[in-house]
């Protein structure tokens, strides 16, 4: 693949309902790319492409009203809301066989986009993909912290390759995007996959900052999903772990059945009402946790055997 010199930037921003936050925050993404045009580092053909996730609001609008105002910034439409990760990959997709590198990064501004220019130095230097990896959660609140914490630890616990406290904040060269297109699943963790594609990699630490403007289109239900998919995507632990559940209590229920077995012989079995209660609602409550795991990855199944489109581009700007 050929390398322009000084080579294009693009930097891929998903955007849902971000009609408030995109006025501060492309201005500062055009700053960072005039300072790195100015070094010479980014060609100036580089660009910031805008992706609306099917957003209700005006954010369509709002891209397309700043698109006028500096050819520099460009938009993509999708049909629907495809949730963060799609918008991402489209968006990724799209600048793909038109720029050299580029850059991920969230409408609000909580990663610093200063850290892009650490980042196309990084990539200057050899490194193929740069992570962006937090400095410190301050600005997150308590219950975000430590639930993503501990759901790094859960990841780990089950073999999924995750950099520890980087989000979905990174560089990537043209080559390791193309990479990126050759992995069609279904269930995209764009956090799981980008380390499967093992180029030269390097790391850039920034501070995490409150939103420019807006709030988050994250809540806590999804948070959950993104983290259940983040696990069953990469992992069949979960139904390996279920089978050795229920072999350690096999060897329990041996001991339960001795001990059944003797107080029929001496003593009086109704006595053995509550703990019979206890191990009924112990079991049912086992299976259908066990039933529940195996669904989720039958229901992965389903969704990547449909094999759909990820994502539906609507309109783009300029065409
Ligand atoms: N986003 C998106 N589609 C969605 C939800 C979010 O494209 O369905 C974008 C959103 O506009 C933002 C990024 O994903 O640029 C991260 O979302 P947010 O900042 O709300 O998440 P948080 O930082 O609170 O986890
Ligand atoms: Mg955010």
């Amino acid at each position: 693949m050929a390398i322009s010199n000084p080579p294009v930037l693009a930097v891929v921003v998903p955007c849902y309902k971000e009609t408030e936050a995109l006025p501060e925050s492309l201005p500062r993404l055009l700053q960072v790319l005039d300072e790195l045009s100015a070094s010479r580092l980014i060609s100036p053909e580089s660009f910031v492409l805008c992706v609306d996730d099917g957003s209700p609001d005006n954010t369509w609008g709002t891209i397309l009203a700043a698109a006028g105002r500096d050819s520099r910034v460009q938009g993509l439409a999708l049909a629907h809301n495809a949730g963060h990760q799609y918008a991402l990959l489209a968006g990724l997709m799209d600048v793909r066989t038109r720029c050299d590198a580029a850059v991920s990064i969230d409408a609000d501004m909580q990663d610093d986009p200063r850290a892009i220019i650490e980042m196309v130095q990084a990539w200057h230097s050899g490194a193929e993909i740069v992570y962006g990896v937090r400095r410190s959660r301050d600005t997150d609140t308590w219950f975000k912290r430590n639930s993503a914490r501990a759901f790094y630890k859960l990841q780990h616990s089950m073999g999924l390759q995750s950099v520890y406290d980087h989000a979905d904040y990174r560089l990537m060269s043209a080559r390791a995007l193309d990479i990126l297109s050759r992995f069609k699943e279904q269930n995209l963790f764009l956090r799981g996959i980008v380390p499967l594609i093992g180029l030269n990699t390097s790391v850039v630490y920034y501070d995490r900052h409150e939103r420019v403007a807006g709030e988050s289109k994250y809540p806590l239900k999804k948070m959950l999903a993104f983290s259940v998919d983040g696990i069953t995507s990469f992992s069949a632990r979960p139904l390996r772990w279920i089978f050795f559940t229920g072999l350690g209590l096999l060897v329990i229920d041996i001991v339960v059945a001795c001990y059944v077995l003797i107080s029929l012989l001496y003593g009086n079995p109704v006595s053995g009402w509550s703990s019979l209660m206890l191990s009924v609602w112990f079991l049912g409550s086992l299976i259908l946790m066990a039933v529940g795991v195996t669904g989720e990855y039958i229901g992965k199944i389903f969704t990547e055997v449909k094999a759909r489109p990820r994502f539906i581009v609507r309109e783009r700007f300029p065409e």
